[in-house]
């Protein structure tokens, strides 16, 4: 088997950073999100139990931070049952190739995403020119090569059960990217949102920055059908989740998640689609 990975031609690191770099937040006793500079991984499993399964792979040149947050969880020398992953963009499989290095561990992916992730296509190039804020304007800079993890990438089961977490299923929320997932378990409600809608402005340098907590749809510049990405936040909407941790911004709980849930869905076209955009086509969602 070829056990060679690689990172994209236009792999780099990005100096872009947020005030919660670093920090850890227990959602419920046995999911914690862990923001990485302006991403957000997510680790499920008790930590009495020493089992637990990564989600996501967060930003460039972050192995160590990432491995050191899972030890002061887990214990030392812990080691996840595998990667999850939401979707390929750069910022959710920057550290995958030190992290399975380290760990040698399975990769799953919805098989959508699998051509971002064996090397062979590369994800169409973030969008300078979609209405937004500054971190849009400098989304060229974002790698959009593929990555290449042939070697340790599995496709999610098809019945829509997720490796090693009993009780969650997996919905196919694509929109952002072809395949991606989220992540949802049905008896507390807990959603594992990856893109599909974040709670920061992620086109925003600024509240990203200072994670200024806000609903949004799936962050801009990458988003390239917004008709498919308005059914998945119905989709997600329809789940009634209770606690949801999105892949940018604070995680979010109970009411304050109701009413914004219900806002994004209700105002989608008019507030959340971006009035221009290359990708953008504010006619296909009026039907
Ligand atoms: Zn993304
Ligand atoms: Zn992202």
């Amino acid at each position: 088997m070829d056990k060679q990975m690689s990172y994209g031609d236009d792999y780099k690191p990005l100096p872009a950073t947020s005030i919660a770099d670093d920090v850890c937040i227990q959602v419920v006793p046995d999911v914690f999100s862990y923001t990485n500079k302006i991403v957000n991984l997510v680790f499920v499993g008790h930590p009495d139990e020493k089992e637990f399964v990564l989600i996501d792979a967060g930003m460039p040149n972050s192995a160590p931070h990432i491995i050191k947050a899972c030890e002061r969880v887990y214990g030392a020398d812990c080691r996840p049952n595998a990667i999850l992953l939401t979707h390929g963009h750069f910022d959710h499989v920057g550290s995958i190739i030190e992290l399975l290095n380290h760990w040698d561990v399975p990769v799953y992916a919805h098989p959508l995403e699998h051509p971002f992730l064996n090397g062979e296509k590369e994800y169409p190039e973030a969008d300078p020119t979609v209405e937004g804020g500054m971190l849009a304007k400098l989304s060229p800079l974002f790698p959009n090569d593929p990555i290449n993890i042939k070697s340790h990438l599995k496709p999610y089961p098809s019945d829509g059960t997720v490796p090693f977490l009993e009780n969650f299923k997996w919905v196919h929320t694509p929109g952002h990217s072809p395949g991606h997932v989220s992540l949802f378990r049905e008896n507390d409600r807990t959603l594992i949102v990856g893109d599909a809608f974040v709670t920061v402005k992620q086109d925003s340098l600024y509240k990203t920055i200072t994670q200024h907590k806000e609903i949004n749809g799936p962050p801009r510049y990458f988003t390239t059908d917004w008709s498919e990405a308005y059914q998945s936040v119905q989709k997600l909407h329809q789940l009634q989740p209770e606690a949801a941790i999105t892949g940018h911004g604070s995680p979010m709980s109970g009411l304050e998640l109701k009413e914004n849930l219900d806002k994004l869905v209700h105002d989608f076209k008019e507030v959340y689609v971006p009035d221009y955009g290359k990708y953008v086509k504010k006619n296909d969602l009026l039907h």
